[in-house]
């Protein structure tokens, strides 16, 4: 039997049940369950705003573009970020004109504290941090930087869903938080996320934005509302990026078993590290901090000839992973070639293992097999 690296755990007959809901009532799109799990997402995170929308990629640049017209910022000003993460999260810096400046990140797989400290600028607007598999590295250090230097925060929370501080759901701090839905992450749908703002005024921006920029509110306040129901104004050139309620259903399903799938992953994770931590010199663990209750996206470890170990494994009928490449490796970011070596070995060593509800306790025994003996060659 192969062993997939990801594989969602749908709770199928109550997601086609909500969707059923609305098929029947005739209504998928904005609105009835999308609304319904913005306040479910709300009620399970304490966050004061969330608007749903069709993908976090779509998030993150929003969050990045209304960022940048509120607080005025220039083409070409500095957001500080991380190159270990899916591109999504620095082409939205890049879409909205500005500048991403890497910096190096460490066993954690995200950044530290002392390369961001080096790479403020007097142009430096932001901090983009990622929380690497549900981990949150030194997120209350970058939190605590970022308030000394009047940098925004914004958080891609992708991995992050579940993901506590001393049982906390972190992310208060952030000027905005988002998270993806997207078909392998901890709440799976198939295409969604969620953007948090921390700001009212900033939810209620995202909120036209997200629908091309249409304002329905205008002409629905006025006396004869019902009458020009037809009638809105348009304030932005927005984005066609919110979410609809089919997404909304199975996402409203699977947030009921977030925390227990998640408690699982941290079994698996536990599995993966009672096996593999007995060969430090030779398989390094990602670090997870004090405190920190990783919702486990992902199961990474670092390891010599990884390509080699990644055939191996391909071999054994076992599909790993690897996140991230460097996205200082692709064309648009590589004028920052060689200036994050952590992130390069990284890069270069990195590996995920399948990390997913239907493994069970055989399969990280037999995943860990393959490696240990790999390790252990002549
Ligand atoms: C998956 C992912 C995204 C993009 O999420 P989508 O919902 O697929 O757009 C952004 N950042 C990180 C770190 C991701 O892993």
């Amino acid at each position: 039997m192969s062993i997939q690296l990801f594989k969602a755990k749908y709770e199928v007959e109550e997601c086609l049940a909500e969707i059923r809901e609305c098929l029947e009532v005739g209504w998928t799109g904005l609105g009835f369950k999308t609304v319904k799990f913005e306040e479910a997402w709300k009620a399970y995170t304490g966050l004061p705003y969330a608007h749903y929308l069709n993908s976090s990629t779509e998030g993150l640049y929003m969050a990045v573009d209304i960022l940048k017209n509120e607080y005025r910022w220039n083409d070409d000003d500095e957001i500080i970020t991380t190159p270990i993460t899916f591109v999504s999260t620095n082409h939205a810096i890049l879409k909205s004109h500005l500048k991403p400046v890497f910096a190096d990140v460490d066993d954690t797989m995200c950044m530290t504290p002392e390369s961001v400290k080096a790479h403020i600028t007097d142009r430096t607007r932001a901090v983009m941090y990622v929380g690497i598999g549900g981990n949150m590295g030194h997120y209350y250090e970058i939190v605590k930087i970022c308030e000394e230097n009047n940098l925004k925060l914004i958080l891609d929370a992708a991995h992050m869903s579940g993901t506590r501080y001393n049982g906390e759901i972190p992310g208060h701090e952030a000027e905005v938080i988002i998270y993806s839905y997207q078909a392998v992450k901890n709440l799976p749908t198939a295409d969604s996320g969620m953007i948090c703002f921390k700001s009212g005024k900033l939810d209620e921006i995202v909120r036209k934005k997200a629908w091309l920029g249409i304002n329905k509110d205008t002409y629905a306040r006025s006396a004869d509302s019902g009458n020009y129901k037809w009638k809105y104004d348009c304030e932005y050139v927005g984005e066609k990026a919110h979410g609809n309620s089919v997404m909304a259903s199975i996402a409203l399903v699977q947030l009921k078993y977030l925390d227990r799938d998640n408690a699982y992953r941290r079994q698996l994770a536990k599995w993966y590290t009672d096996k593999l931590s007995k060969y430090p010199d030779k398989i390094k663990l990602v670090r997870i901090e004090e405190g920190c209750e990783s919702s486990h996206h992902l199961f990474q470890i670092m390891i010599e000839n990884r390509d080699e170990l990644l055939t191996t494994l391909n071999a054994a009928g076992i599909s790993p992973g690897v996140h991230y490449i460097s996205n200082i490796n692709y064309r648009m970011y590589d004028y920052a070639r060689g200036t994050c070596p952590y992130a390069d070995y990284v890069s270069d060593h990195v590996l995920s293992l399948p990390m997913h509800m239907y493994l069970t306790f055989d399969d990280v025994n037999r995943i860990c097999d393959v490696i240990i003996k790999f390790v252990n060659r002549k």
